[in-house]
Formats: structure tokens, C-alpha cells, sequence
């Protein structure tokens, strides 16, 4: 029975790949996680699907699936979440930007009886008009759905199982993941993440 599956979609990601398996390795060795990583190759342009191939080879808890042609993050997402067969699930950027020390911290926050957590980057060096597009959307749904969320497209979350199988991702929607599972029921927290 495997304890988690990392989920990562990427585009033209090859320099990073690497690093990222052998971290992910190491951390969930570390902390005798049995991992398995589904990587989702969105039709990258560069030699990220022959890094992954090299990559899966060489780690049999690697799986690399391609699509022929880039569809975008939510579509990555979703197909990774179908063949995720870990009882916990969670989603990580490719570029190095999340960090796999924060797996650890991500499952105990889930351990307490959530069905997502969010990773919350509370110090983001992000352009001043996204920070504010950011906090327009999360005061909207604050309002509308009760739900108080920071940080909604953070890259980096864990879910049990059952919701990324619940979870339909296509066109940009991954961006909203902690709605989409608020409404269908499912609680939620967040913690702050490097
Ligand atoms: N990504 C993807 N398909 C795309 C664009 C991005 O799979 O069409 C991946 C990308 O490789 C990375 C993640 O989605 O692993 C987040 O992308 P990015 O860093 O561009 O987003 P941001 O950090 O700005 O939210
Ligand atoms: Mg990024």
C-alpha cells in the first residue's frame, strides 16, 4: 500500500527534473514514506520527456506520462490525479519553487482531519498586480462561500485520495481547486510554505 503519490505537471522543465526526483526521494526516504511520483509531461518542447524517460527508468517509483501536445496545468493535473494511487495525494510545481521539506509538515496539517491543505506562501515575490488580483478573488470568495483562503493557486497541496477522484481539472481551473472542494464539501486548511 503506497502512503503518497506526488503529483507534478510540467512544461519544458528539463534542468529542474533531477533535482526534484532526487529531493522528493530523499526527503520521503528520510521519513520512511512509501512515494511513488506520477510526472506529467505537458508536451514540452525541450528534452524533459527524455530527462523523465531516463528518470523513470532509473526509479521504478516513477512514472512519467506525455502528452503529445501542451494542454495546460489543470489538464497535467487531472491525468496525474487518475493514475495517483497513493492514499495521499500531493500536487508540487516542477520548477524547484516548492520545496519537498514541506511534505512533511503538509501531511500532519491533513493527519488532523482535513481533506485538503493548502500551501499558503505568505512572503510571495510576486508582482504587485498579481498580489492584488489574488486578494480581490480571495475577499470574493470569503463573501460568497464562507471559505477563508489565502493563498488559492499555490502549487504546492495535499489531498486525501478521495478528492483529487472528485476533482474535475480542465481549461485553468486548477487555480481553484480549494473552491472546487469546498464546494463539494470537503474541508480545507492551509499552512504557510517557503
Ligand atoms: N505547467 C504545465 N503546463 C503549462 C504550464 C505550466 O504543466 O502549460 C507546469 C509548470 O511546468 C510548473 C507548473 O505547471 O511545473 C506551474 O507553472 P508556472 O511555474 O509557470 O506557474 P506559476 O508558478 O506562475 O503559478
Ligand atoms: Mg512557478
Amino acid at each position: 500500500m503506497l502512503d503518497l503519490t506526488v503529483v507534478v505537471p510540467l512544461f519544458n522543465e528539463e534542468e529542474s527534473l533531477p533535482e526534484l526526483c532526487a529531493w522528493v526521494d530523499r526527503v520521503c526516504q528520510s521519513e520512511g514514506i512509501a512515494y511513488e511520483m506520477v510526472l506529467v509531461d505537458d508536451g514540452s518542447t525541450d528534452g524533459s520527456w527524455d530527462v523523465l524517460k531516463g528518470l523513470s527508468k532509473d526509479n521504478k517509483a516513477i512514472t512519467a506520462v506525455q502528452f503529445r501536445r501542451n494542454q495546460g496545468k489543470s489538464e497535467a493535473l487531472h491525468v496525474g490525479f487518475a493514475r495517483a494511487k497513493g492514499s495521499v495525494v500531493i500536487t508540487m510545481d516542477a520548477d524547484l519553487q516548492d520545496n519537498p521539506k514541506e511534505i512533511y509538515p503538509l501531511i500532519d496539517e491533513l493527519n488532523k482531519g482535513y481533506d485538503v491543505v493548502s500551501g499558503w506562501k505568505k512572503s510571495r515575490k510576486d508582482p504587485f498586480e498579481k498580489k492584488v488580483a489574488s486578494k480581490i478573488f480571495n475577499f470574493f470568495v470569503r463573501i460568497f462561500s464562507g471559505l477563508i483562503i489565502h493563498d488559492s493557486n499555490c502549487g504546492i497541496k495535499v489531498f486525501k485520495r478521495e478528492v483529487t477522484q472528485m476533482l474535475t481539472l480542465y481549461g485553468g481551473r486548477h487555480r481553484y481547486i480549494p473552491l472546487l472542494a469546498h464546494q463539494k464539501k470537503f474541508s480545507i486548511s492551509e499552512i504557510v510554505v517557503d
